[in-house]
């Protein structure tokens, strides 16, 4: 590989390709790098849905989700396809004052407490004693796989290849890959858990810190989609075990941030001690057909020390890293970010 690129994007999660779009909208020449197939689950964006919520305990999270998913919509009419389905998110919390209640109404957002008897009967949910729920209809799942098809159609993607290397030359980026380097006037780095050593290549240091969780499916008696469910942790503006509807096996469950430390290149396998735990709790909550799993998997978080993103341009390298597991719904929004960036890097 040889050639000339105004803008190569590294990476092909949901960040790259949301980006690699916004800037080929812009008229850019723009290629990304990918360093395995299309729909591998290596990362963090494989499987068929994420949890789309407007509910976040911070006014800016609910702003940023609002934009969002007005790009979500845009992007269903450009594609043809239903990118956000708005089955509702409900939040379990100890304490009201810990759920997204008042940053919800603070910016006008449509918000119910749902009595234990209310959640049983419309959603087949089991509140447990002690805990206060929290219906945004205006929530629900955005559909992972569908989204990648959306943001990718027309672009031109650069399969099995891996970039081992950056440098900002002043004037032009020398890209190191594969296959062969390659030129480019801007460099977006949405590589993921990979990010980090990358860019160190380039002289940049992104404190991230990739960890494995596992998820779980499970089987439900019911056939409507259930809302998403969020379940606080005690004390901390945090989900602890989450759930979310699932078009092949009814309901997908985890426990947020309790992977361990990762190293990308390495696959391994499902936490079993994870599954128990949240095969456990989702028994508790939900109806379902059988208490074991029907499959289990696992996928890559980047944090970050408060689950912030980093969107960032240095000279003509652009980083962006949208994860600490809840960047997905943000996609619209953080590639739109990304490809701004690209554009002001110095000519
Ligand atoms: C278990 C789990 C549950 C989640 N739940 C939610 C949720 O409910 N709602 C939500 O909004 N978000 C959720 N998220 C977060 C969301 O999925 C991530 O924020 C998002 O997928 C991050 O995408 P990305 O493009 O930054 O990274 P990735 O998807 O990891 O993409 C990075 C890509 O870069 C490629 N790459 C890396 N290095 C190189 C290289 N050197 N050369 C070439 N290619 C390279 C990789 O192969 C990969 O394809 C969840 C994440 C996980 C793991």
């Amino acid at each position: 590989m040889s050639r000339d690129v105004e803008v190569a994007v590294v990476g092909a999660g949901i960040a790259g390709l949301a980006t690699a779009r916004a800037l080929a909208g812009e008229g850019r020449d723009v290629v990304v790098l990918e360093q395995f197939q299309l729909g591998h689950d290596r990362g963090s964006s494989h499987g068929a849905t994420r949890i789309f919520r407007l509910a976040y305990p911070e006014a800016e999270w609910v702003r940023l989700a609002q934009a969002a998913l007005v790009g979500w919509r845009e992007l269903e009419r450009d594609s043809g396809l239903e990118l956000v389905s708005l089955v509702g998110l409900v939040e379990l919390v100890r304490d009201l004052a810990e759920s997204s209640q008042q940053a919800l109404a603070s910016c006008g957002i449509e918000c119910r407490v749902l009595a234990a008897r209310e959640a049983q009967a419309e959603f087949s949910l089991r509140v447990p004693d002690g805990f206060t729920a929290l219906l945004q209809p205006d929530a629900g799942i955005v559909y992972a796989a569908r989204a990648h098809e959306a943001f990718r159609a027309g672009l031109t993607i650069d399969e099995g290849i891996r970039v081992t290397g950056i440098a900002d030359l002043g004037g032009v980026v020398r890209v190191e890959t594969s296959a062969g380097p390659l030129q480019a006037s801007a460099v977006v780095v949405t590589a993921g858990p990979w990010a980090r050593p990358l860019l160190q290549t380039a002289r940049i240091d992104l404190r991230v810190r990739p960890t494995r969780e596992t998820v779980a499916y499970f089987e439900l008696r019911t056939p409507e989609p259930m809302p998403a469910v969020a379940e606080f942790q005690t004390d901390a503006h945090r989900h602890a075990f989450y759930a979310l509807h699932d078009p092949h096996h009814g309901l997908k469950a985890g426990l947020n941030g309790s992977g361990r430390p990762a190293d990308p290149d390495k696959n391994e396998d499902p936490d079993p001690g994870i599954v128990e735990q949240i095969a456990d709790w989702v028994s508790m909550r939900f109806p379902l057909e059988r208490p074991d799993p029907v499959r289990a998997e696992t996928c890559l978080y980047t944090n970050t020390p408060d689950e912030s993103f980093v969107l960032e341009r240095h000279g003509r390298i652009v980083v962006g890293s949208a994860c600490s597991g809840h960047g997905f719904k943000f996609a619209p929004v953080v590639g739109r970010r990304l490809a701004a960036l690209a554009e002001e890097a110095p000519a």
